[in-house]
């Protein structure tokens, strides 16, 4: 840090100086921000983060990468006593002269992104809350209002400017270096620090979307409604649903969010089940993809403690049914804590995503066509108190544990887990099969042979086993 400093004396920030104090409040979660490190340098230049990356070698001092600080569990993208490389001020956005291609830093948040290119009538692939970044969201796969269509953010990244263990700036795409260019699409923080993605852009005027709010008599003809929609969305790929279970100032209820690509002034047909389901309010309409993430940043606000879990299954009703049900028994024991918010999150993975994840050589995920359609389960559990955390992740382990179990039973699991929702307990990579684990594996050992980012860099998932092996009870 000292070193840094001298170098770069406005872009470091020391340990208990005001400007260290209001950057360590700039993570999403309270388990992120609680994390101290010795000091936060914001590189402006993939040189400097390149730099900073020999620094760190040569000392040895133990670092971690911050894109959006939208990770929830501690040391994701912060490190205790050490050094965390913040990417904040690496915000270019750029287009290509023909407009097919978005270059963005990875200090961009997604309505940054969104904004410029609506000011040209174009979008990109990436996340749905306002203040998520570009770069957590798209090294771990990135679920978009448009992946019916496109895939995910992962599979729609032309070229990655890559800063490797060696210091290395690379331009990695399918013809220099294919191998690195398909663990890069999924396999997170495990490769290098990416300083450029180079997005695939698409044409997108106005669209259609918001959240419709149910009481919760409704779960039934909801997780019918979804069902049928998962069913359907490969033969209309415009549409896309996130369907929550939440309990809520004392009530359960459910959100839907419905959005169509096109600006229809009317319930597109595919929502027509969603549209018979009388609601308490709903606030579609036709607007902008930005003002859509920005609606959905007022129920994610910063500053309270968090943690998601994730699994995936195929889409059954039955099972979706006892999912729910087993969700709003199983929190009846933590209703209490101070500020809980718990939320079971359904999102489908539509078998047409499925198809484009396989486009350019394939991404690192594991998902084959043939698996679709999916499920994407999220539990996503906020409370106010570290006093409360043993009480909340024994009751996610539970019921993510006996979630599986029962999936098992009834011959609708799929070993996939999205690194975007899952906690520090879960082991990320060997739900990507252990071919492309392995293969994940022999391409870190290729360009990382001192396994930098696997052991410098200790935070998030790493290719062999959970962050945390301590499940919790
Ligand atoms: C409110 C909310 C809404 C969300 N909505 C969506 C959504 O719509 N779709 C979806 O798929 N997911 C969504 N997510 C999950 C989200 O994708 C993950 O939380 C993701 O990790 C956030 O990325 P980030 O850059 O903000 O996080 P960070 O915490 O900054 O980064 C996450 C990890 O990626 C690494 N990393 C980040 N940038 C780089 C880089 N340039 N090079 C190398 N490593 C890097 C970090 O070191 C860290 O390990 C949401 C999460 C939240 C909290």
């Amino acid at each position: 840090c000292a070193v840094l400093l001298q170098s770069f004396p406005t872009q470091v920030f020391i340990k208990s100086s005001a400007q260290y104090t209001a950057w360590d409040a700039s993570f999403w979660s309270q388990q992120q921000a609680a994390v101290q490190p010795a000091c936060a340098f914001q590189a402006a230049k993939a040189q400097e983060v390149a730099g900073s990356v020999l620094l760190s070698r040569l000392t040895q001092c133990p670092f971690a990468v911050k894109s959006g600080g939208h990770a929830a569990f501690t040391g994701s993208s912060n490190i205790q006593n050490g050094l965390t490389i913040d990417l904040q001020f690496l915000n270019s956005t750029t287009l290509s002269n023909d407009n097919t291609i978005a270059r963005v830093g990875p200090g961009n948040r997604w309505v940054d992104v969104y904004s410029w290119l609506e000011t040209h009538n174009l979008t990109a692939i990436g996340g749905r809350v306002a203040d998520i970044g570009v770069g957590g969201l798209t090294l771990g796969g990135g679920v978009s209002f448009f992946s019916a269509a496109h895939g995910w953010a992962c599979d729609n990244v032309q070229n990655y400017e890559l800063v490797t263990a060696d210091a290395n700036i690379l331009q990695v795409n399918l013809n220099s270096y294919p191998d690195l260019y398909w663990a890069l699409r999924g396999g997170g923080n495990n490769f290098g620090i990416v300083t450029r993605f180079d997005l695939i852009t698409y044409p997108q005027g106005l669209m259609w979307g918001g959240a419709v709010i149910y009481t919760i008599d409704k779960q039934s003809a909801l997780i019918d409604a979804f069902v049928k929609f998962g069913n359907d969305v490969s033969q209309d790929t415009k549409a896309a649903i996130i369907v929550s279970f939440i309990y809520f100032s004392g009530q359960e209820i459910s959100i839907s969010s419905l959005e169509y690509s096109d600006p229809v002034t009317t319930y597109p047909s595919i929502f027509q089940n969603f549209k018979a389901i009388p609601a308490v309010s709903d606030t579609t309409a036709v607007q902008s993809l930005s003002q859509i993430t920005k609606e959905f940043k007022v129920d994610n606000p910063d500053g309270l403690r968090e943690s998601y879990w994730t699994f995936t299954c195929k889409l059954d009703a039955d099972y979706l049914t006892f999912l729910t049900d087993l969700f709003f028994t199983e929190i009846n024991p933590i209703k209490g804590v101070l500020g809980v918010l718990p939320v079971l999150v359904l999102q489908v993975i539509p078998t047409s995503t499925i198809k484009q994840m396989q486009k350019n050589g394939g991404n690192a995920l594991g998902l084959n066509p043939s698996d679709g359609p999916l499920v994407l389960l999220n539990l996503a559990f906020r409370w106010a108190s570290p006093q409360d955390d043993n009480a909340i992740y024994s009751t996610i382990g539970k019921i993510t544990a006996d979630a599986i179990a029962e999936a098992k039973k009834r011959g609708v699991f799929n070993q996939y887990l999205y690194m975007n929702y899952a906690s520090q307990f879960q082991d990320v990579i060997a739900g990507y099969g252990p071919v492309n684990s392995q293969r994940l594996i022999d391409i870190s050992q290729k360009y990382d042979p001192k396994q930098v980012f696997q052991k410098l860099q200790p935070g998030y998932f790493k290719l062999k086993g959970a962050p945390d092996p301590n499940y919790p009870s």
